[in-house]
């Protein structure tokens, strides 16, 4: 049924009355963007995103689902992750944040966020294609946050080649050492630190569902994160550990300009979605923290689709 529209003398129409934060049309929420041509090197920082993102630094509120957890987040430092990290801080979680050495001055921006939150934040920079520093990361996190109760495996590469002929050996490994290598390796090394009611929550994509032409190793990374979840989720159900995933539909975030996307279909990003619009980083928070707080609790092995609306079947 159609919605009425109450009238202008209606109490509940008065502007103190209605929460802008509350009730909100999904469709212009936030801006429909038509970002620039633009490049930055891999791996892009935010501080240099035109138009820049909303990682829900303004308008992010907790409400304390996350209260004394201790979590760490990939690729913590911009878009998805930055907002994950700073909706965590809001429920009252504590976070070691993981990220690239070349992206301190973002990473450095969330940890503001986090301790403004009244948490702690811990930072590991550092390269997750690599065996030994995923182990690392894991015992580090462990030691500073003094225990783990919530993993968000949220790193990811996305680089776009036209042609199968130009996808290197180099490129192909590097893409399922950092997607998915990654999170076997951290999950591994975590799951003996992890106690009953813990959470893994990765990130996989619409990729994995709807590949692009133009991200044949990207995509099927994303494919194998979505198995990977649900095969681990069963084995570790009666655990009490957790284990579900995240796949975001087109985002506004660094990895689109170094190198994610064609730069011709930068313009147009997000707009073929039901939708019309990207999404920005701060829509994708509460589909993780839904996942990692309690209340999620009979949610195993599940993928939360947050796309604009774009069916997947
Ligand atoms: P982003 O560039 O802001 O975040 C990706 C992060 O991954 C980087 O900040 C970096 O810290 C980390 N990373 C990359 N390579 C790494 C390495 N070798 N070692 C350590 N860290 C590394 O972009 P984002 O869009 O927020 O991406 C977050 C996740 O969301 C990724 O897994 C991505 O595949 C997924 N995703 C994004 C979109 C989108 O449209 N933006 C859509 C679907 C899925
Ligand atoms: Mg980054």
């Amino acid at each position: 049924m159609a919605r009425t529209t109450p009238s202008k003398t209606s109490p509940q129409t008065s502007s103190t009355s209605t929460d802008q934060l509350t009730f909100q049309n999904p469709v212009t929420r936030f801006p429909n963007i038509t970002p620039p041509r633009q490049d930055q090197p891999e791996p892009g920082l935010d501080q240099e995103l035109i138009p820049q993102t909303d990682r829900g630094q303004g308008s992010y509120r907790g409400t304390g689902r996350l209260e004394g957890r201790r979590a760490l987040i990939t690729g913590a430092d911009s878009g998805i992750g930055a907002a994950i990290a700073i909706a965590f801080a809001r429920e009252g979680a504590d976070v070691a944040l993981s990220y690239l050495p070349d992206e301190e001055e973002d990473a450095q921006e969330i940890r503001a966020f986090v301790e403004e939150a009244g948490r702690r934040a811990f930072l590991f920079p550092g390269d997750l294609s690599d065996a030994q520093f995923c182990d690392s990361l894991i015992s580090d996190a462990v030691e500073a946050l003094g225990g783990l109760d919530a993993l968000v495996n949220n790193a990811g590469r996305q680089i776009a080649v036209e042609d199968i002929a130009d996808v290197t050996d180099e490129q192909w490994r590097n893409t399922f050492d950092t997607n998915i290598r990654a999170i076997f390796r951290l999950s591994k090394a975590a799951i003996p630190h992890l106690p009953p009611g813990s959470t893994i929550v990765n990130s996989t994509s619409v990729q994995a569902y709807k590949p692009s032409p133009h991200l044949v190793d990207y995509a099927a990374t994303k494919a194998a994160i979505d198995n990977f979840t649900k095969s681990l989720a069963q084995q570790l159900a009666e655990t009490g550990i957790r284990v579900n995933a995240v796949a975001p539909g087109p985002i506004w975030t660094p990895l689109q300009v170094s190198d994610g996307q064609p730069k011709e279909a930068l313009p147009q990003f997000g707009k073929d979605t039901p939708i019309g619009r990207a999404g920005q980083p701060t829509e994708l928070a509460p589909a993780y923290v839904f996942l990692t707080s309690p209340e999620s609790s009979y949610v195993i092995g599940e993928v939360l689709h947050v796309n604009g609306g774009t069916p997947i079947t």
